[in-house]
Parts: C-alpha cells; structure tokens; sequence
C-alpha cells in the first residue's frame, strides 16, 4: 500500500469523514504495477441514506441559504486552491487510473477550469418574463433539482467530476457523489479541498462503493432528484429504469465508438497528430475516443502508414514514468481488450497495421496492451461496431461523402465525430447529418472543451453536460404568472 497522504477508506456525509456503516473496506489497485494501492469505503444503502439526508439538511440549512454569487465564490476558491495542488492531484491520478502524470495534470487543471466556469456561471442564469393575457405578469425562475446524484467512471474521475458536480453545485443543488471502485482518490481529494475551500457541510458528500451496492443504492433513492451517470450502456439503461420508477430525470453519459472521416483534401500533416492521439489518449479508454479512422481511398495507404510510423513510436509504460501511454485500468478490462484484438486473425482482410511497443522495464503485473492500428476492418465487423475501451484502432476506406456518413453513423452510438477536409460546404454538411452530439471540424477533442456542450444520441446517452447545458440540466424552470389588472 502506498501512503496517500490522507485516509482513503472514509466516506463524506454532512462535512464529517467516517467508517462506512458496515465497517467494510475495497482495495484499490495500482494498474502501473498490478499491486494493492489504497484502502476505500464500502458504501451501502445505509451510507446512502445517510448522503441524501446530509445532502436534504444543507439544503434547508448553510448551503441552500447561500446565493447564487456565494456559491460562485466557493467554487472559484476551490477550483484556485485545484490548480495550486494540481501536481499532487496528477500523482494520484497517475496512481489510481495509471494515466501518465501529463495527462493527469491535464485533467487536473481541466477540473479548475470547470470550477472556474460554472463559479463565475453561478449568477448569470437567468429565468425570463413571458408576454402572456393582459393584466398578468409572468416569468420564470431556474430553481435547483435539490438532491443530485453523480455516478462517475474510473477513466477521467476529475473531468468527470468537474463537469457534473461543478454544474450541479452552481445551481445550487447538494449532491451525492459515488466514485467508482476502481479508481476514486482524486474524487476523496477533490472533496477535501472543497471543504477547505468553504463549501458548507453536506452540500457534496461521497460515498465511494461498488456499484450495485452503493449505486444502485443512490439510483434508485427516493430523495434524489436528478441522476447524473457516466459510464456503460449496461449500466447507465438501469440507472434510468430505477430513476423512472421514482420520475426523476437522467442525464446518461455513455459509450461511442467515434469516427475521424479524412477527405482526400484533407492537410494531412494537420490531422495526423489527432488521429492517433484521439485514439491513444487514456490508453484508448475515452468515450470519445476516436477509435474508428474512416479514410478516403486515394489516401488510404498514406494515412494508414503515416499512423503507423506514429504507432511504432509511441512510449507504453507505467504512469509515473510519464511516456505516452501507460497501462489499463485492470487486469478485466485488458483481458477484454487482448479479446478484441484476437478478433483480427478471423477478420477477413483485416491486418495489424502497427503495434506500439513496452517501454523496457515495464512492471510485469501491469495491465498494458501496446497499441494496435487495425487497418480494412469491415464498417460490420464487430472490431468496427463494438466499443473497445483500449488502445485498439481501425481504419477503413471510403469512396465519397455518402459513403463516408453511412459508415459513421452505422453503430449503434452517436458521441463525437471528426471530419477533416478543406472544402467548407462538405465539412457544414457533413457535420448536418452525422448522427451524434458534437462534431469537430479540422480538429478533433477527445475529451476537451469545458465551454462546449456534451453527450450523445442513440446509445451514446442523451442530456448534456459541459458548457451552460449542463447548467439548464442541473435545475429546473418554474413559472410564476401574476394576476394584477
Ligand atoms: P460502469 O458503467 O461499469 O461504471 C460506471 C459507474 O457506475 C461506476 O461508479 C460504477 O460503480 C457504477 N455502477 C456499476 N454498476 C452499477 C449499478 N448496478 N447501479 C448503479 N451504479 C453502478 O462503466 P465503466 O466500465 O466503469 O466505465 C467505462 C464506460 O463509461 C465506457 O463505456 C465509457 O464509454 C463510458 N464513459 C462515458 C463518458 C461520457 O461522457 N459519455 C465518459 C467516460 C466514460
């Protein structure tokens, strides 16, 4: 085990770090080496209600009785005192996920932005007045939901954290927050300094668990009053069905398998940094990922062996070695993705384009898979429809922009797309009639833009996150109409 630096193996309810109910504990693993990390909380319902009760008390009380400018204030003081800890917050995301240290600082310092934007948000959401029947007055105001919960991923806890919790806290709601087993330091850390920062007992309590214990605890809570999940198709269609049966609204987060469509007129030399990069990021478990490359024929090879190149050079190795890419988050999720990749020996036409390489003196127990550019895999293949979570991508040819559109949107999500061309009117129709909730044009974010709304059709989710969405998703509008005369 390794000394945090604060005691992991609590949870937060009403300001007051203590034991979980049942007193039992989960072991977090260092995927750099494959050994025990950390000692977490086993939430329960028990500790669930505890949350919710905490969360309902500082809405009657200190946090509930602040306004919409206070609230701002404690957010820009947290997301300030994030950015003066943001080496330490890396080192415990470089630990926890096994993402490489630059990467974890990259989500750091994304978390005070996000504490920046919806700090300085808090006050300028604005209800409107409505023309309406002659002698009435009548307007609206953006009320918070009241109990919020959050159901966040492994894979980028502080981005993940800032754009819900962040919102959701600037609207004035008090949230429940459950961080996933694998992977919840940054969230105990995030918490720590909120407090410190003065956000008043209760507004924000985590409760850190495994899923269907804690939850679904949380999911399926009576007191809760808008549901906030990030994570898998599975999951999240259960989140919404134990939401339901309390009629509360969701907003799911969940899977892509999200194209890159490069036009013969693409520059090249632009785009190539992006196509790999979106693909490798996180050791390729992004929602966003680009983890299709849809290629115009003519230049097919080229792209192809120009990815290649990028691949073979690419630095796979443990977090705090910082090199480019470093391990999965478990042992499970690389045995899922050396899954996959035995798939392409029965794929017709498909081939191993590229494999990237172990840094020398990679820690054995780690859970690495070098990366892998897949090229021709047919658009049906499973290899081209079916959400890796790995560093494992594909690359197809296309002929022409009805061809490049059935392929992109012919899985079953609809997250992100990109489309690289230097024809203005193709890269405006394009981006018309893809099928998904944000498209980059020239550029691709996997991952990026806290001032850009996010989320997705089909089974990539729905609800939006990021930006001022998030804002209108976290609170609700009531209407007010005055009969004067
Ligand atoms: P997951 O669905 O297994 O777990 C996510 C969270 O849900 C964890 O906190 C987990 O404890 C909790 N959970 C699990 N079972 C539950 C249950 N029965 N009831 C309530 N909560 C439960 O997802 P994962 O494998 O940890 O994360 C990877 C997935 O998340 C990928 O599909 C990825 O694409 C998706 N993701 C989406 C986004 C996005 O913004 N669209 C961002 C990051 C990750």
């Amino acid at each position: 085990m390794h000394d945090i630096g604060f005691d992991t193996a609590r949870i937060l309810v009403g300001g007051r770090w203590q034991p979980a109910a049942g007193g039992r504990t989960l072991t977090l693993v260092d995927p750099s080496h494959g050994t025990a990390l950390a000692p977490i909380a086993r939430g329960e319902a028990a500790d669930v209600d505890a949350a919710v009760d905490a969360a309902q008390a500082a809405l009657a009380g200190d946090w509930g009785r602040l306004t919409a400018a206070e609230r701002g204030r404690v957010l820009l003081k947290t997301g300030a005192a994030v950015l003066e800890r943001a080496d330490e917050l890396a080192r415990l995301e470089a630990l926890d996920v096994g993402k490489p240290l630059k990467q974890g600082r990259a989500d750091a310092l994304a978390l005070a932005r996000y504490l920046e934007f919806y700090g300085g948000a808090a006050d300028k959401v604005t209800g409107e007045t409505i023309p309406f029947a002659d002698g009435y007055t009548a307007f609206t105001w953006r009320e918070p939901h009241g109990v919020t919960a959050h159901i966040v991923p492994w894979n980028y806890p502080m981005q993940i954290i800032g754009r819900s919790v962040g919102a959701a806290l600037a609207m004035g709601n008090a949230c429940v927050l459950k961080p996933a087993e694998e992977a919840c330091l940054t969230a105990l850390a995030f918490a720590r300094i909120a407090h410190d920062a003065g956000l008043p007992a209760g507004a924000l309590n985590v409760v850190p668990g495994l899923g269907e214990e804690a939850g679904a605890a949380l999911a399926a809570h009576p007191g809760v009053r808008h549901v906030s999940f990030t994570g898998s198709v599975a999951v999240g269609t259960r989140i919404q069905a134990a939401a339901a049966a309390n009629a509360v609204p969701v907003t799911l987060e969940l899977g892509g398998k999200s194209p890159q469509i490069v036009f013969a007129d693409a520059d090249l030399d632009a785009a190539l940094p992006f196509l790999v990069s979106a693909g490798i990021q996180n050791a390729g478990q992004t929602c966003s990922a680009a983890s299709r490359i849809l290629v115009e024929r003519p230049l097919f090879d080229t792209v192809v062996a120009r990815m290649a190149e990028r691949y073979r050079a690419l630095r796979v190795g443990p977090a705090l070695d910082d090199l480019d890419v470093g391990p999965l988050i478990s042992a499970r999720q690389r045995d899922v993705v050396e899954g996959y990749l035995a798939l392409v020996e029965g794929c017709r036409g498909a081939q191993v384009a590229a494999r990237a390489s172990l840094a020398p003196g990679a820690p054995a127990g780690g859970f690495y898979v070098p990366p892998t550019l897949v090229a021709h895999v047919p658009p049906a293949h499973r290899l081209a429809q079916e959400e890796i979570f790995g560093p494992v991508q594909v690359v197809m040819p296309f002929d022409g922009e009805a061809d490049a559109l059935a392929i992109a949107n012919g899985t079953p999500y609809g997250l992100v797309a990109g489309v690289w061309t230097r024809d203005g009117g193709r890269a405006l129709r394009m981006a018309r009639a893809l099928q998904c909730g944000q498209v980059f044009v020239n550029n691709y974010g996997a991952g990026g833009g806290i001032e850009l709304p996010f989320g997705g059709v089909k089974h990539s989710g729905h609800g939006r996150e990021k930006g001022f969405e998030a804002l209108y998703g976290f609170s609700v509008v009531k209407t007010v109409a005055i009969r004067h005369g």
